[in-house]
């Protein structure tokens, strides 16, 4: 499965009806939710899926608002909890550690479900149509490719979309006859073997400073006066758009390899040696395993090959199996024994697709097959 996000321009009326969903889900969540507790609490009876949706005819004859939201929304609503008490069980069997699903307050119940059904939802153009609700326009930015399975809506803040979870095809691209190995870092996001660079991304940065002012003016104002609660709202605003960019950077800098690249050799990252400090870290991983993980499944579908190496020694050593020790102050490599002069990470970039082709890091008869061009590639 694969996930399509695309804005939603709702009219205010359509919008009133979201939230009235939305309202009326989270009521459902959290009653089935409460029945599972009690049931478990007293007598300790596992209340399932089935007798709980079981119920939901007898409530609507007698609740109007839950009569008007989608059976197959409110269905997938119940479904959503027992998956997240499956979730629970396993992690306590597992012996993890595991929280107790807990109550979800108003701003922690965010979308609802329309599972596939013929006529629960559809979408033609531009406008998709929702059982019950009505037609809402999609700012579709780019195409779906594969089947549509669910169709969920979506409150970020204040704005509206909607997730298609496709059904994924794989499409094989065309053969590019080039490989490359990837060197993570901060100052750059990629360095490449050919010495090609992808910049990091910058929107953090950019947001830090917009961050720090509404931080200061929620602390300023008035504890739950109104003035407050909008500057909370500005802040989710600025993190949602920082989620989003990285998102973005993610899908593109991702498509951008598996289009140009047969063969792919990454770093099994690890961190740890980062010298930037801890929130810099932070930043870094949540948006490299976003990254990560949308480069995986987009070179499985293009049928590209990713390899994952251990990155022990890379910027250690010469692509040419001598060990060229530096701290991390010396941005050049120079090595003495094969006269190779580049910048310390494209190195290792060239060391980890030398270890990514199947050589071990001090093999000395492995040669680069591309001469380094310098270039950035930008993404931001
Ligand atoms: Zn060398």
């Amino acid at each position: 499965m694969k996930s399509y996000k695309f804005k939603l321009k709702p009219s205010k009326r359509i919008e009133n009806e979201f939230l009235e969903w939305l309202d009326v889900c989270r009521e459902l969540y959290n009653s089935a939710l409460q029945e599972r507790r009690d049931a478990w609490k007293l007598n300790k009876i596992s209340v399932n899926y089935y007798s709980q949706a079981a119920q939901l005819p007898e409530i609507k004859l007698v609740r109007e608002d839950v009569a008007g939201v989608s059976a197959q929304v409110l269905q997938s609503t119940l479904r959503r909890l027992s998956k997240t008490f499956d979730d629970f069980f396993r992690r306590v069997k597992n012996g993890k550690k595991a929280e107790f699903p807990r109550f979800k307050g108003k701003s922690f119940f965010d979308s609802f479900t329309f599972p596939q059904m013929k006529g629960a939802f559809n979408l033609t153009g531009n406008n998709l149509r929702l059982s019950k609700i009505g037609k809402v326009k999609v700012r579709l930015h780019r195409q779906i490719i594969g089947k549509i399975k669910t169709c969920t809506s979506k409150r970020e803040v204040k704005d509206w979309f909607v997730i298609f979870a496709v059904e994924d095809e794989k499409q094989p691209l065309p053969k590019t006859g080039k490989q490359i190995g990837a060197d993570a870092g901060i100052e750059n996001f990629l360095t490449l073997s050919n010495g090609s660079t992808i910049a990091n991304f910058k929107f953090y940065e950019s947001s830090q400073k917009k961050l720090r002012i509404v931080q200061r003016s929620i602390a300023r104002r008035k504890k739950a006066s109104n003035r407050q609660r909008k500057a909370v709202l500005h802040l989710r605003r600025i993190h949602q758009k920082i989620k989003n960019q990285r998102n973005n950077f993610g899908h593109r800098v991702s498509a951008w390899l598996v289009r140009n690249f047969d063969f792919i050799v990454i770093e099994d990252l690890n961190l740890i040696g980062m010298t930037k400090g801890f929130l810099a870290k932070q930043i870094y991983d949540v948006a490299w395993n976003s990254f990560l993980q949308k480069l995986t499944y987009k070179a499985e579908n293009a049928g590209r090959q990713l390899v994952k190496i251990n990155p022990n020694g890379t910027s250690q050593t010469c692509v040419c199996g001598e060990t060229v020790k530096k701290d991390l102050s010396v941005r050049q490599h120079q090595c003495k024994v094969c006269g190779s002069s580049v910048h310390r990470d494209i190195n290792s970039a060239q060391v980890i697709l030398k270890l990514g082709l199947g050589n071990s890091l001090k093999d000395r008869t492995y040669h680069p097959s591309e001469s380094v061009s310098l270039e950035t590639v930008c993404f931001n």
